[in-house]
């Protein structure tokens, strides 16, 4: 397989990235500390043509490849990660689903104007008791002469009180368990639909996560997904597709993790050099650089691999697993000053699961070990890396 990036992935990156730098970093820990959402955000993402991206031309979509895709969810997590979860609700769970499973009138009434940003959706499976034991879930879809009445209730969902469009499983057979459930395509304006938002969460905190409820709304047989029953199946795909999202959203957030560590480690001095200048310090770097590439490859070898056969959909669990080991490695080469991080490094920590150890007690762990394993330490950093790479790195980047 062949990773090299297209000059075609270098403009779609250039692009995101550009837009990252001057309109979303120096703005979004604001946000993120008002625990608000900016629409101008989203409409920039519309009108930069991200929210199609990988969407056929013809269905109102950019074209591009999944290549591209994780490119643009590469850049936005490192941007923040909420802009990274509206790829992955309103592209990958959402309008890939009716690419993939929709017939043409539902393509022209929900793709169209989705890939081209002029209506947002959603993806509606969590219920307050139904997570990962998505049968479980309550929602029920009663088929009544040409319409289903929907019941329920989802929450922790994604763009809820800012989408237009909303895919919904539901339970059109409660007795048959998950082989009962349906999909259906359900509008803001229909009566019976009201959302709301979720407030004081740990991480996501500028993203938008909320709730929708579901009274007696009558949803035309035509915005069925699928046939009936297939709603499981069709669930199951689309978290396919989100996942590759959320696995090239975190290489972005291993490369934010590694950019902020590098910087540290030039402002920061101890027994007279910069601390990028220990040899600890350099190791960690190198490694941190280490995990990237390998989440990087990774994706673009799914990537790669989804474009070509569409059936094969790999499962970039890996990655997911990085950015948690690439943040424990932060707090330990910060000290003590570490515990005064600067907002963006705050934001870094939360935007990923497992907390450091308090600082001074990990670092002088750490230290400890690397006394007692050191003798052929920079032989062995070698060792662990590609030929050449930890002396380019050692120079490169301190
Ligand atoms: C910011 C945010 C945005 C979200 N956006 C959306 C969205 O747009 N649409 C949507 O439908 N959902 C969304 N979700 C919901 C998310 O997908 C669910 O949180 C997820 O499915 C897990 O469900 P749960 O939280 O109910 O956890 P639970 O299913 O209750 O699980 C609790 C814990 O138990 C573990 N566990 C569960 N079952 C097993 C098992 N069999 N073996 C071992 N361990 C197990 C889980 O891994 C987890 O650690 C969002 C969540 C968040 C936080």
């Amino acid at each position: 397989m062949d990773f090299a990036l297209t000059e075609e992935h270098r403009q779609v990156q250039k692009m995101v990235r550009d837009f990252a730098a001057k309109e979303v970093i120096p703005s979004v820990g604001e946000w993120d500390r008002k625990q608000e959402f900016n629409p101008n955000y989203l409409t920039r993402m519309g009108e930069l043509g991200l929210l199609g991206i990988s969407i056929p031309v013809r269905y109102g979509g950019q074209g591009f490849d999944y290549i591209s895709l994780g490119l643009v969810c590469e850049e936005l997590e490192r941007a923040d990660t909420h802009l990274r979860v509206v790829m992955s609700v309103h592209h990958g769970l959402n309008s890939q689903a009716v690419l993939q499973w929709g017939n043409e009138d539902q393509k022209q009434r929900f793709l169209v104007p989705q890939a081209r940003g002029e209506k947002y959706a959603a993806f509606g499976l969590t219920e307050p008791n139904a997570g990962s034991d998505v049968a479980a879930m309550l929602s029920t879809a009663r088929k009544v002469g040409d319409k289903y009445i929907l019941n329920g209730e989802k929450m922790w969902i994604s763009l809820a009180s800012r989408a237009h469009h909303f895919l919904v499983i539901a339970k059109t057979d409660p007795s048959k368990g998950h082989e009962g459930m349906s999909a259906f395509l359900v509008t803001r304006d229909m009566p019976g639909v009201t959302t709301g938002d979720i407030h004081g969460k740990l991480g996501v905190r500028a993203g938008s996560t909320g709730w929708i409820k579901m009274e007696e709304v009558e949803v035309p047989v035509e915005n069925r997904l699928g046939e009936e029953g297939e709603g499981f199946k069709i669930a199951m795909s689309c978290l396919d597709n989100g996942r590759f999202t959320v696995a090239t959203g975190a290489v972005g957030l291993i490369r934010a993790c590694l950019e902020e560590s590098i910087k540290y480690a030039h402002e920061r001095s101890t027994f007279g050099n910069p601390i990028g200048k220990h040899q600890l310090i350099k190791q960690k770097i190198a490694l941190m650089q280490q995990w990237y590439d390998a989440a990087f490859l990774l994706c673009a070898k799914v990537g790669v691999r989804q474009g070509r056969l569409d059936e094969e959909r790999g499962h970039p669990q890996h990655p997911r697993d990085r950015p948690r080991q690439v943040v424990r490695h932060r707090p330990q080469r910060a000290g003590r000053a570490g515990s005064r991080p600067t907002a963006r490094r705050i934001r870094l920590q939360r935007r990923v699961p497992g907390r450091a150890l308090p600082a001074q007690q990990q670092g002088r762990g750490d230290l400890r070990r690397h006394e007692r394993d050191s003798p052929d330490y920079a032989g062995r950093l070698r060792a662990g890396l590609p030929q050449g790479q930890a002396a380019a790195l050692r120079d490169a980047c301190l």
